[in-house]
């Protein structure tokens, strides 16, 4: 990959890269194969740093040094609170070193230098957050060629560009600290936001909090008096029971020796949990509201709804959302990588790696080269998908022959002359005995229909290519139909003059074979063996008259085999010539 620009989902809570290879957008995976990285970084009192799921492991015995949600900082005047929680260095560094953990993925992944990236930002973020997260890039050494919203991104991954000029989509986020609600048009090829709404400070975390603390009470503790390293535990348990829950309809809170000496443990059903849930989700339902009625538009003017942000597997939030646009929701896409792959398809776009729309084309008749006697020789089928490439070895008919001429051909008729010629093109080669010559021919028609026809003197491996632009798929349906129904209607002639044309080039290379070989060694046959031989003779001299393919097919099958004995003779004479000086 020549210079491959990266995607980056830049998350609150999780963060992911990827890269477009062989036309796949893919997220890239870390050492311990998980494409999703935590926002998370440890700063070490010694000044030691630790990213991703490395940082958060510290969160129990170091809790306090381990910086989450730096997000919500970017490109914000910060107070002295927020100032000390970053151990003296700014967000846009704390950024940078999520990016630079990214970019040291991707640049093992991938064993190459990576320079540049699209980076994706919430559509709420005004200038100065966008240029910090900008600068975060720069600072991790990369290029940012591009900042791009979530949601449009999000609607990328679900291929949602190709519905077309106007159409409407709403994207709903719910991660795990934020919650966006955007509604956006496709103007021109480019998706606008018309309206976006939501709750910086809505997500998974908050289910996570309420779960623990609910627990933390009915165990008999006060939350606020508990150390950081228990309200860890708490928080982990709960957002396990919190997943757990989205596919299963009950199950059990447990925490063993959560202090060192008690155990705690309690069942929790899903219906319990809605509940618990409804005003959560009834806040984010009311953004929708809030959002269709800026854009002015109504439920039903939407064209498609996406749920994007790990809280979407939460089956009643994906039910509140398909009533409240009275649709359904498309969710085929993995809630957590959907920003990151339409990240990497954007990025894909802008490096040239993946076209916006690669259409699957096929050859709609046949391209082959005219040979001996006039015959359409076949090299790419029709109906074969672009690009493709294809070809053959040819020889020389006529000794001392200088040159041969390559004939192009489109069609599906049998002979050269029914079919289309696209162009032609002389090669050269060193005058050789017949059948000494070798030219290679390839055929290579590339994704945009442009056929480059190769030919090559393989002794000398001097070149002529030709181009054909587009013609070689650029045919009108109507000429294809044409050339199509001609080729059915002449099937059976065509078959005919193809298998007579082969039988007399085979019957005139034959005839004058037999006659030398008869010069040399009739005196070894058999007078019946010389009879069947001049029968045979004379059966294809005359099936040459009758025109009659068939008949000259056999008749040269019937000499062949008549002369099999006498053929086989004249080698053995032959090897012995060549080896009775040396021989006992
Ligand atoms: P994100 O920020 O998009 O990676 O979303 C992370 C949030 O999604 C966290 O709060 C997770 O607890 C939450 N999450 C992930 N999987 C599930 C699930 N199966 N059910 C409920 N919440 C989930």
């Amino acid at each position: 990959m020549n210079d491959p620009i990266v995607g980056i989902d830049l998350g609150t809570t999780n963060s992911a890269i990827g890269v477009v290879d062989s036309g796949f957008p893919l997220l890239l995976a870390d050492e311990e194969g998980k494409r999703i990285m935590p926002s998370a970084v440890w700063i070490g009192e010694d000044g030691s740093v630790e990213i991703g799921r490395k940082a958060l492991r510290r969160r129990g015995a170091d809790g306090a040094r381990v910086i989450t949600s730096v997000k919500r900082l970017m490109g914000r005047e910060l107070d002295t609170r927020e100032k000390q929680s970053l151990f003296g260095k700014s967000p846009e560094e704390i950024s940078a070193l999520i990016l630079g953990e990214l970019k040291r993925v991707a640049e093992w992944r991938l064993g190459q230098p990576i320079r540049k990236a699209v980076i994706t930002v919430p559509a709420y973020f005004h200038d100065g957050q966008r240029q910090a997260t900008k600068r975060a890039g720069e600072l991790a050494g990369l290029e940012v060629v591009r900042i791009i919203n979530e949601p449009t991104a999000a609607a990328l991954c679900y291929g949602l560009d190709q519905l077309g000029e106007r159409s409407r989509v709403a994207v709903y986020d719910l991660g795990g600290g934020t919650f966006d609600l955007s509604i956006l048009e496709m103007q021109e090829g480019v998706f606008q936001v018309l309206a976006t709404h939501g709750d910086t400070r809505l997500g998974g975390d908050d289910l996570d909090l309420a779960m623990a603390t609910a627990m933390a009470r009915r165990a008999g503790l006060d939350w606020q008096a508990l150390p950081q390293e228990q309200r860890v535990r708490w928080q982990v348990e709960a957002e396990r029971v919190k997943c757990a829950l989205s596919s299963s309809e009950r199950e059990t809170f447990a925490l063993p020796f959560y202090d060192g000496v008690n155990s705690f443990s309690a069942d929790v059903t899903r219906e319990q949990w809605q509940e618990w849930m409804q005003p959560w989700i009834a806040k984010t339902i009311a953004c929708c509201h809030k959002a269709l009625n800026d854009a002015q538009l109504l439920p039903q003017e939407i064209n498609a709804v996406v749920l994007v942000g790990g809280s979407t597997r939460i089956p009643a939030v994906r039910a509140a959302v398909e009533q409240c646009f009275g649709r359904v929701a498309d969710v085929s896409q993995h809630p957590d990588e959907a920003i990151a792959l339409g990240a990497t398809i954007q990025a894909g776009m802008l490096s040239g790696a993946m076209k916006q729309m690669v259409l699957l084309d096929v050859t709609p008749l046949s391209l082959g080269i005219e040979t001996l006697g006039g015959l359409m020789n076949v090299l790419i089928p029709r109906n074969t998908t672009i690009p493709c490439k294809a070809g053959e070895t040819f020889t020389n008919a006529v000794a001392g022959q200088k040159a041969m001429r390559i004939r192009v051909l489109q069609g599906e008729r049998e002979m050269a002359r029914d079919n289309w010629e696209l162009g032609q093109v002389d090669v050269p080669f060193e005058p050789a005995a017949k059948g000494q010559a070798r030219i290679g021919v390839q055929f290579r028609l590339d994704e945009n229909g442009i056929l480059e026809v190769l030919a090559r003197d393989v002794s000398t491996g001097i070149d002529r290519i030709l181009v054909i632009e587009n013609s070689a798929v650029d045919v009108s349906d109507e000429k294809v139909g044409q050339m199509v129904s001609e080729s059915v209607e002449h099937a059976f002639e065509d078959m005919a003059e193809r298998v007579w044309t082969e039988a007399k080039l085979k019957a005139e290379e034959l005839l004058p074979a037999v006659e030398g070989a008869l010069s040399i060694g009739s005196e070894w046959l058999s007078e019946e063996e010389l009879q069947t031989i001049e029968a045979a003779r004379a059966d294809v001299r005359h099936a040459l008259e009758g025109k009659e393919a068939h008949r000259l097919k056999q008749a040269v099958q019937e000499l062949d085999r008549a002369t099999e004995a006498l053929a086989a003779k004249i080698v053995e004479y032959a090897m012995e010539q060549a080896t009775g000086g040396l021989g006992s």
